[in-house]
């Protein structure tokens, strides 16, 4: 059993950053296990030079400690290539198919999407695949620009299907099929993407307890699924635990104009809040406060260490506490008034 922080070093971490990273480190430790560091820098080009230091730096700040040495996503392609030959070869290479669509293309062929702009891939190289074989290796022979694409199962399938149990936000049920559709697994320009990764890693590294921002729960379904074909291929049959990590999903930070915070607005960042005065212990009970762990304890935040809010630490105050938190506009003095 093995819990896991794994920022991408696209920038400073903000106070949002800082909640969900406290949430993941509280539930490893209550339960006495691991926690993994990875820096997921798989796509290099938002990666921010330095910043893996800087989330390094501000961990230890809040108090934050992991085992062992960081892992690199950087550094796995040859784990990465292993997996994805091995998806590509399961079952008559049925899994995954070249896609050579453009984004406006595949934005021309798609139906409009609701909410965060989540596009449905249309299935254009899918019935390319299935209707035109010699066309698609015409293509591939002749170096067409191509993305792969995994193929999951349709929006009527049973196996579309996939339901977990949250810790904070309880029984999730999404369809892969429909919310999801064929996801990219590895880009045009080579690229792995960010859902295969994560799963490959959860999977060979041994995490058993994912904590993450609420943003992700519908990635979450479709991890499982993809983890499922993962071990079809027969990894993570040797010492790792096969059954589905635990899931907790928290809630997000938002800024007082309601806007999530990103790490693109540096105002909120722990850079600032470190070079305004701000105390880690200050940074941490304005979390476990927001997380729900002073009900019953504390009438109002107040500072306190990393150590004194896993005293106070469980999933079923967080799960009474899973509205997303407003962020001030002054957030600097209500932290230092802690
Ligand atoms: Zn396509």
């Amino acid at each position: 059993m093995a819990g896991r922080f794994a920022p991408t070093p696209s920038g400073r971490m903000h106070l949002g950053n800082a909640f969900a990273m406290l949430a993941a480190w509280l539930s490893a430790r209550s339960r006495h296990e691991p926690i993994y560091l990875r820096i997921e820098d798989i796509d290099t080009p938002r990666v921010l030079p330095g910043a893996d230091r800087m989330i390094m730096d501000d961990l230890t700040w809040l108090g934050l400690d992991w085992d062992g040495e960081p892992v690199y996503q950087s550094a796995r392609q040859a784990v990465y290539d292993a997996v994805f030959e091995r998806l590509r070869s399961l079952d008559g290479d049925a899994l995954l198919y070249p896609c050579f669509c453009s984004r406006a293309e595949i934005r021309a062929a798609s139906a409009p999407q609701e909410g965060d702009g989540f596009l449905v891939y249309p299935g254009t190289c899918r019935r390319l695949r299935d209707e035109d074989r010699d066309e698609v290796e015409r293509r591939l022979a002749a170096g067409r620009r191509h993305s792969w694409r995994l193929a999951v199962p349709g929006a009527q399938e049973p196996s579309a299907f996939v339901a977990f149990d949250d810790l904070v936000y309880g029984a999730q049920s999404f369809n892969v099929g429909r919310e999801l559709g064929d996801v990219i697994l590895r880009r045009s320009d080579g690229l792995y993407a960010y859902q295969f990764v994560v799963t490959v890693d959860d999977l060979l590294m041994g995490v058993s307890d994912v904590v993450r921002g609420r943003d992700l729960l519908r990635s979450t379904a479709l991890q499982i699924w993809l983890r499922g074909q993962m071990l079809r291929t027969g990894l993570g049959s040797h010492n790792l635990p096969a059954a589905d990590p635990q899931y907790a999903h928290v809630p997000l930070l938002d800024n007082a104009a309601g806007v999530r915070l990103a790490k693109r607005e540096r105002s909120l960042d722990l850079g600032r809040l470190r070079e305004a005065g701000v105390r880690p212990d200050q940074v941490i009970g304005y979390c476990a406060w927001h997380m729900g762990l002073c009900e019953g304890v504390l009438e109002r935040p107040e500072a306190m260490s990393a150590q004194q809010a896993l005293n106070l630490f469980s999933w079923r105050k967080v799960r009474r506490h899973a509205g997303d938190v407003v962020v001030p506009g002054n957030i600097v003095e209500v932290l230092r008034a802690l």
